[in-house]
């Protein structure tokens, strides 16, 4: 039987409107929700997706403020500009924008960043935070994953997983949180890859996610039969945006699968929002 399809706006468009109702309930206790994305120098991609947050933020309540500067800006005016919206009352989330041009040092801004205002869950804190299994404002593509994996409602207690890639805003904290949730996690990467041993890895998985960004590095047929499939990649191929699962064999041998585009990318999208609430919300108690 073909798998399921995992819909990931409609699983986004439930999380929003949960936070619909959170939103109001800050307002009326006198605390409107915004989020300050920094952009440095232009990038087409990171232009679609800034204005697909804005649209996001904006359709839900939260008001999204862009703060561009030129590409030969220095780490120095970044570093000030992050302090500055840091001692802001009136700012409850920041994100910055990647990739940023060479010269500057993207993990030393993360780090600027006051925890309680990193919509995107990639300062230290909120990393380390990951390790103690309690993530507050987590990472938003791994918490997405997870999302999804919950979605299928799925018992996660002992079961087999693989998380290709290892990158440390997505592979790592992924395989984190799932062990987290007492699941057997092995991680590949690209040693595994030359090693010429993931498919042995992947054939195994009951739970596999994918975060590479190599068009159809996994094969269908390496698939295990009813495995959950969790696709991230996001690649452009003859004009089409595909993942890094070939879909339509890996289809017939997953119990579950996300499609791409439609299915971690909406849910990502959700957990900046939900984060920016959480911080909303963390900052009004610190009051
Ligand atoms: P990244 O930092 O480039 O990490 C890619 C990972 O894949 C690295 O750990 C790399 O290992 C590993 N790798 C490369 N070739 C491999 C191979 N042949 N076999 C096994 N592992 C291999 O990328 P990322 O930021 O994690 O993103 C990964 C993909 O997800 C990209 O396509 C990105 O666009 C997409 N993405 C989507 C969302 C979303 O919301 N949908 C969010 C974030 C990212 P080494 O480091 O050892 O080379």
């Amino acid at each position: 039987m073909p798998a399921k399809i995992i819909d990931g706006v409609k699983i986004a468009n439930q999380i929003k409107e949960k936070l619909k109702v959170e939103i109001e309930e800050l307002k009326k206790k006198g605390r409107s929700p915004s989020l300050s994305a920094i952009q440095v120098g232009e990038n087409p991609g990171s232009r679609v997706y800034i204005n697909a947050q804005k649209k996001s933020c904006e359709k839900i309540g939260i008001e999204y403020k862009l703060h561009q500067f030129k590409e030969d800006v220095t780490q120095k005016e970044v570093a000030d500009f992050i302090r500055e919206l840091n001692n802001d009352p009136k700012v409850s989330g920041i994100i910055l924008q990647m990739p940023l041009p060479e010269h500057l040092n993207a993990r030393q801004l993360q780090q600027i960043i006051d925890p309680k205002k990193d919509a995107e869950g990639v300062s230290p804190t909120n990393m380390g935070m990951v390790v103690y299994g309690k993530p507050f404002l987590g990472p938003c593509t791994a918490m997405a994953v997870m999302e999804l994996i919950r979605s299928t409602g799925v018992k996660l207690y002992g079961k087999e997983a693989v998380m290709v890639g290892h990158s440390d805003i997505v592979g790592k904290p992924t395989a984190l949180l799932l062990l987290d949730q007492f699941v057997t996690t092995s991680v590949c990467h690209i040693a595994t890859g030359e090693r010429g041993t993931l498919p042995e890895y992947v054939k195994k998985a009951e739970i596999l996610i994918v975060a590479v960004g190599k068009a159809n590095l996994i094969k269908g047929e390496w698939i295990k039969e009813g495995a959950i499939v969790i696709d991230v990649g996001i690649n452009r191929v003859g004009g089409k945006i595909v993942g890094d699962v070939e879909f339509e064999v890996a289809k017939e041998r997953a119990s579950y699968i996300t499609p791409v585009p439609g299915g971690v990318g909406p849910v990502t999208t959700a957990m900046l929002l939900k984060n920016t609430i959480e911080a909303t919300k963390l900052q009004l108690e610190q009051k």
